[in-house]
């Protein structure tokens, strides 16, 4: 079938190379890879099959491949050209892509041929997957949503360019010591990067400091530094390999690399010093911004790839359309987040200091041009910089954000807005410091500005930009998040792809809605018992992984209960922690119930400053060594904390999950995105009414979902009110046990007091209403074991998960960014 596929498309691509092809027959196809593989290990690799590696194979086997890629690339790119239609501009400081081979083999096809030429000289396909680092240039799920942007849009064949850093490690990795976080450099291009190509030729200068002069009008920025940022280009193939479209990461080069006279004179580091400032800006992704240093590092980050971005969307509008002024017709830039705020006022300055057009020109077009995405209502998350700072980094853009700011003010003076919500729509926040505040000023540089999900972006009119909400009311609008079915399921459960596909066909692939054809065999028991051997198969398969990675022996009939994300306190892991808690003492209490076994997996960094999250990791390890070492809890009960979760992981665990773990307090997750992939695997969702969880509520039916816990409404008329957890934590049993056992020390005996302060706080202010949602968390949990124990009930609820969120797909995202906001096709 697959084999079928990859020679037909093919045909279609109408490949230069077509006449090496000995024939399109599925053998010839194996052959013709093989030869390939081949000619690449001997010619670009430089070994022969004797002395090759396993990771020379791997470079052989990407290399053979990324032929039949860079063709269809050039296709894609002419036809656009030909066309002369809009490109869509994403520009994210965070892209996590995770591994490539197995992703464009399967959106091409080729999987199966792949393996056989593989296999000819003794090889595995999978395990040399295993062998590419795993891309995690971003944090979470910001950065696997552009990713999943980003191969939705190739799949819609929409043009389109990512546009983010090329850092030399990115995030870090993840090893536990002891229990505790410990942070090392990934070193993910160690090896070289087969997939990148750098662009010499697609280089800017980015500057920065410096003065800004007036010459009869014309006004003249004079950087104090200048950077080179030079264009590295990782190709994205969509499904079928319809279209390949370019993630443009940026890399920063000093422009003088040495300076030579200085060397000599023995000053070998000062000779150097530009290139080492240069290497900087790329070196990781969110420097800890807790030191004035880091906060100035990580503005120069953001201005160094969005100016670079914008004078690349520039250049290219110029050079094919001529006329600046056509640019919002031709270009669509999506801002994903804060971060790239400040290519407002980069396209500001281009189109009125180089272009020469006015003001009020520069700002229809660059509001034309701009949306953006807001990701978060956390004050803390919301980004401002020190005005000094702002001003002596961008004096010029400093200036172009006080005229902007001015223009809008006297709109809102004229809509007769009161002095609080001029101050409160201000690019300038006048509290104490003065700061420039980055969400308002992409807010006003944009024609459209979107919340992920429907509840988030309720709450923005109403908290965030209530007042920028009154003065432009049409602006916000929703789109909720999705992630991309083929590698969230095509790709990462195959067994489940199979099953579907026999069951209704494979349409499902490119359209996740066609799953909805399930829906009417939910009931069928053969089709549940064979979703439930799948199920179990993957179990088997992560069991053996997690055995290799923590020496953990797991029973695969257990309900596989997985919290999976970045450690937040708003995520609250630590209320699976507490109740994880009062289930082994109720265990111990209770031998003699039939307790449902459960493994309870957790994962996720945490970020390097952020105190009460590493604990929250030491709190899981020190509860798991504990209760995994206890004969009298055996097999009912095991807990695991995953090291160095990243995509790679999550394609290994989701598939495995029958328990999703969406638990945040209600108002505080703008979206989530794991909760749809695990929907996608048949796993069924405990949480709250946050986020996207309301709308996976909404298409897969009450009885189909676990809901517990205050509403966003709740937590904030509880707050409003005055809430006072100790009463709560003292008035539910179980919950005063669980918090005494941990502040006492009984899970930290090397060090009682470890835990005292985390739930001292739990007593005193308990922010994230940790206490106030405990008693609903721990029924919902027990609910969760009686739909367990009704073993077809449970199977026809996972059917009707996979059946219904079709709708979460990124397609369907993408479909309505690009006819809301972007208006292209
Ligand atoms: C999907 C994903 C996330 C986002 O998970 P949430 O549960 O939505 O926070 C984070 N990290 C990785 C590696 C992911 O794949």
């Amino acid at each position: 079938m697959l084999a079928e596929n990859a020679a037909r498309h093919d045909a279609a691509s109408g490949s230069s190379r077509s006449a090496a092809r000995v024939t399109n027959s599925p053998q010839g196809k194996v052959q013709e890879f093989e030869t390939r593989i081949l000619d690449a290990l001997h010619h670009r690799v430089g070994k022969n099959e004797r002395a090759a590696k396993p990771h020379d194979w791997y470079n052989a086997a990407v290399l053979a491949l990324r032929d039949d890629i860079i063709d269809k690339w050039f296709a894609s790119t002419a036809r656009t050209h030909e066309a002369a239609g809009k490109r869509v501009y994403y520009l994210s400081l965070e892209f996590l892509i995770g591994r490539l081979l197995r992703d464009a083999l399967s959106n091409l096809g080729c999987n199966r041929v792949m393996e056989q030429a593989l296999e000819r000289h003794g090889l595995d396909l999978a395990r040399l997957e295993e062998l590419e680092p795993d891309a995690a240039l971003g944090n979470g799920g910001l950065g696997r949503l552009a990713a999943c942007f980003m191969e939705s849009l190739a799949s819609l064949d929409i043009p389109a360019f990512g546009y983010g850093i090329r850092y030399i490690n990115g995030m870090f990795r993840q090893r536990i010591d002891e229990g505790w976080q410990v942070e090392l450099p990934e070193t993910w291009l160690a090896h070289g990067n087969p997939w990148e190509f750098e662009r010499r030729e697609s280089a800017y200068l980015i500057g920065f400091g410096g003065e800004v002069t007036s010459d009869q009008g014309a006004i003249r920025w004079a950087p104090a530094e200048q950077i080179e940022a030079t264009a590295v280009d990782t190709p994205v193939v969509g499904w079928q390999g319809k279209r390949v479209n370019t993630l443009r990461l940026w890399t920063a080069n000093a422009l003088d690399p040495i300076q030579l006279a200085a060397f000599n004179a023995g000053d070998h580091a000062g000779a150097l010093a530009g290139q080492v400032r240069a290497d900087t800006l790329v070196r990781v992704l969110y420097p800890a911004d807790s030191t004035a240093a880091g906060q100035e590092l990580r503005l120069r980050q953001e201005f160094f790839f969005s100016s670079a971005s914008i004078q690349d969307i520039v250049r290219r509008h110029v050079q094919y359309h001529g006329d600046i002024r056509t640019l919002p017709d031709k270009a669509a830039i999506q801002l994903n987040d804060t971060h790239p705020s400040v290519a407002v006022a980069e396209l500001m300055r281009l189109l009125m200091d180089e272009h020469h057009l006015t003001f009020a020109e520069s700002w229809d077009i660059t509001r034309a041009t701009i949306g953006y995405t807001n990701h978060t209502l956390l004050p803390e998350a919301l980004e401002s910089w020190p005005l000094p700072l702002f001003e002596r980094m961008l004096p010029r853009h400093m200036q172009i954000i006080y005229a902007i700011n001015a223009n809008v003010l006297r709109e809102a003076r004229r809509a007769g807005l009161d002095d609080a919500a001029i101050a409160a729509i201000s690019l300038i926040d006048e509290h104490g410091e003065r700061r420039v505040r980055m969400a308002n000023l992409a807010f006003v540089g944009a024609h459209s500005v979107n919340g992920v999900a429907a509840l988030h972006t309720g709450l923005m009119k109403e908290t965030v930009f209530a007042d920028l909400h009154k003065l432009y009311p049409t602006r916000i609008n929703n789109k909720t998040n999705g992630v991309t079915p083929r590698r969230w399921l095509h790709q990462s459960n195959p067994r489940l792809t199979g099953l579907v596909r026999e069951a209704i066909g494979d349409g499902f692939i490119a359209d996740a809605e066609r799953l909805s054809d399930l829906a009417a065999m939910a009931g069928d028991a053969a089709l549940g018992e064979r979703v439930d051997e799948v199920k179990r198969a993957n179990k088997v398969d992560l069991s053996n992984h997690l055995r290799e990675l923590t020496g953990l022996r797991l029973d695969p009939d257990a309900l596989f209960d997985v919290q999976i994300k970045r450690i937040h306190e708003y995520k609250r892991q630590l209320l699976n922690l507490i109740e994880t808690v009062a289930l082994y003492d109720q265990i111990r209490s209770h031998p003699e119930r039939d307790w449902v076994p459960r493994v309870k997996i957790f994962g996720g960094k945490a970020a390097p400053t952020y105190h009460n999250a590493k604990l929250i990791i030491k709190l899981a390890n020190d509860i798991a060594r504990r209760i995994n070492s206890d004969p009298s809890v055996g097999e009912v009960l095991k807990v695991v904390f995953v090291p160095n979760y990243n995509v790679s992981l999550a394609e290994k665990i989701i598939p495995a999950a029958d328990l999703s773990e969406q638990i945040s307090t209600a108002g505080m997750e703008a979206s989530g995105t794991g909760n749809m992939k695990f929907a996608f695997n048949g796993a069924l969702t405990i949480g709250t009414l946050d986020g996207a969880n309301i709308e996976i509520m909404d298409r897969v039916g009450r009885d189909n979902i676990v809901i517990f816990g205050l509403t966003a409404e709740e937590v904030a008329a509880t707050r409003a009110k005055g809430y006072n957890p100790r009463e709560v934590i003292e008035s539910s049993h179980e919950l005063a046990q669980a918090v005494k056992c941990i502040a006492d020390g009984v899970f930290s005996p090397d060090e009682p007091d470890r835990y005292r302060g985390l739930m001292d706080a739990l007593m005193q202010s308990d922010w994230f209403m940790v206490a106030a949602d405990f008693d609903a968390y721990a029924a919902a949990q027990r609910d969760v074991d009686a739909r367990w124990q009704n073993r077809a009930g449970w199977r026809k609820s996972a059917i009707m998960n996979i059946a219904n969120v079709g709708w979460f797909s990124s397609d369907r995202t993408i479909s309505e960014y690009a006819r809301e906001i972007w208006g292209v096709k």
